[in-house]
């Protein structure tokens, strides 16, 4: 198996040379050159296994340069071990008559990112050494939040990497700012920028597109790479869960084998539901992948209307895993729906750079309607579902899962499909408390409270235990004090590298 970019100014690369160059040089994303299909023995034989195994199995068919033997090592420390702290490691629960939720949030970090950067830094060392690099990777990573963390954890102590993360002073919630500033490892740092997640984003960019400091780094031993889902190494991991959470129902019998599923993905950089695609093409029966969305609407009208507009309002939601205007592996979706038109892709995407907007044609946003329906929902309703759900079900949904469960009510009320449902439920509600616990118990219940009384409060009242690890962030040393100027972030990296 190959990959290429959808720019398609690349020669062909192996897994692991694109796993380790992250970025492909003409400025796309690396893509696979065919996707691979499966018949329906290969996903019923998937049933009798575990999600590790699963994982394997369905890696072996990306990663072909990958021995097995190296992909059940990789998969076993990201997987195993007590990592994850459901033993399904991605269990499915049924909340009502063909109505699932699929749960991406039992790794270390409460959040969905650990799927995929669990896995990564364990596939990036096994491609370095395949591919002979013997430079240390510099990983930098700007985070608004849950990517910061759950990349810290992953590649903590990982071998020939260094990992810096950049979170704006201001922009995180306070258990998220814990999470990072009590991050233990030897080969990482983080600092507080002064500004907002943007200045932190084009501070990184600017380091990586600054090519005199690329090659003063080069010297000194080190080269950049990239963290984020452009990286394909973290996107494979993510068509797992789909086929996992598929077969989880054929084993309990709630769906036979062949029939057809919906997902609902709360989408944000389009990386989660892009994983789901992949598991349609290769031929696991999902008959449509549900796109929502919080009041950053630019994938519903994309989908709805061929336009892709990002000059609109940007809004602070209580989803803010999903606060995005420029969704960055849409354009992988574009290449597949052209049939690999890199031509047509680097126009929209050049449009998109120079006037902020570009539009599909009929032809192809049909066959994106057949796949992706799409809705949003305001923190309003997002609230009130959260409310809703726990009253009806005593389930409860953090914002991010509530936008997704709205947004499939309204599809089931408008097109009367009755198709199994699958809502991904992408954090635990104990990640985003105040929000979880305000929709459940009023506005000002807690206002006078630390966070860690508010974890305690939201235990009791949906009785489930606080995540061990977000308990534990009360009594830990916080290690990481630096605050820097958004100007000095080449020089911090430098400084961390010891770098004169
Ligand atoms: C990152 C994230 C999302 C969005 O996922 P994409 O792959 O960017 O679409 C949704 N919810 C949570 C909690 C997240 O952390």
């Amino acid at each position: 198996m190959y990959f290429t970019s959808t720019r398609g100014q690349v020669e062909k690369l192996t897994a692991a040379q694109a796993i380790a160059r992250g970025i492909a040089p003409d400025g796309g994303l690396f893509v696979p050159a065919a996707i691979p299909s499966v018949d329906e023995q290969f996903i019923a034989g998937l049933s009798s296994l575990s999600y590790q195994e699963r994982a394997t199995t369905i890696l072996q068919l990306f990663l072909t340069d990958y021995m097995k033997d190296e992909l059940k090592s990789c998969v076993a420390g990201a997987y195993g071990n007590g990592k994850f702290s459901d033993p399904a490691v991605a269990p499915v629960v049924k909340i009502d008559k063909g109505v699932f939720v699929l749960e991406l949030w039992h790794g270390p970090t409460s959040a969905f990112k650990d799927m995929a950067l669990q896995l990564l830094p364990r596939l990036l060392t096994c491609a370095l050494k395949k591919i002979g690099e013997q430079t240390e990777i510099v990983i930098l990573v700007a985070t608004s939040g849950d990517t910061g963390k759950a990349a810290l954890e992953g590649f903590k102590d990982v071998e020939q990497t260094k990992v810096m993360v950049f979170y704006p002073e201001e922009g995180v919630s306070r258990i998220q700012r814990l999470q990072m500033v009590t991050q233990e490892g030897k080969n990482l740092k983080v600092f507080a920028v002064q500004g907002n997640f943007d200045d932190a984003q084009t501070g990184v960019k600017r380091i990586f597109n600054d090519s005199t400091f690329n090659s003063e780094l080069a010297a000194n031993g080190f080269k950049l790479s990239s963290a984020n889902s452009i990286n394909w190494g973290r996107l494979v991991p993510q068509i797992v869960y789909y086929f996992s959470a598929y077969a989880d129902l054929v084993n309990s019998q709630q769906i036979a084998q062949g029939d057809n599923v919906n997902f609902v993905v709360p989408t944000g950089n389009f990386g989660n539901i892009l994983a789901g695609f992949y598991a349609k093409q290769m031929g696991l029966p999902i008959k449509k992948l549900i796109c929502a969305s919080n009041s950053n609407n630019v994938l519903t009208d994309f989908l709805m209307t061929g336009v892709y507009n990002r000059n609109r309002r940007f809004y602070k939601t209580y989803s803010p895993s999903m606060d995005i205007l420029i969704s960055s592996n849409l354009e992988r979706l574009l290449y597949h729906v052209t049939e690999q038109d890199a031509k047509q892709v680097g126009r929209w995407l050049e449009e998109l750079n120079t006037t902020g907007e570009y539009k599909i044609g009929d032809n192809h946003l049909a066959a994106l309607k057949e796949v992706f329906p799409a809705g949003w929902v305001d923190d309003a309703q997002t609230t009130v579902t959260i409310g809703r759900v726990f009253k009806k079900y005593g389930y409860a949904l953090d914002p991010h899962t509530a936008v997704a469960w709205q947004v499939a009510d309204a599809y089931r009320g408008q097109t009367g499909d009755t198709t199994p449902t699958i809502i991904v439920s992408t954090a635990s509600p104990f990640k985003f408390n105040e929000t979880v616990l305000s929709a459940l118990a009023g506005a000002g219940s807690f206002a006078e409270q630390s966070g860690f009384a508010v974890l305690q409060q939201l235990s009791q009242l949906i009785n489930k235990p606080v995540p061990p690890a977000l308990a534990a962030l009360e009594h830990k040393a916080i290690r990481h004090t630096m605050v820097c100027q958004k100007q000095d972030m080449p020089t911090v990296v430098k400084t961390t590298l010891q770098i004169k």
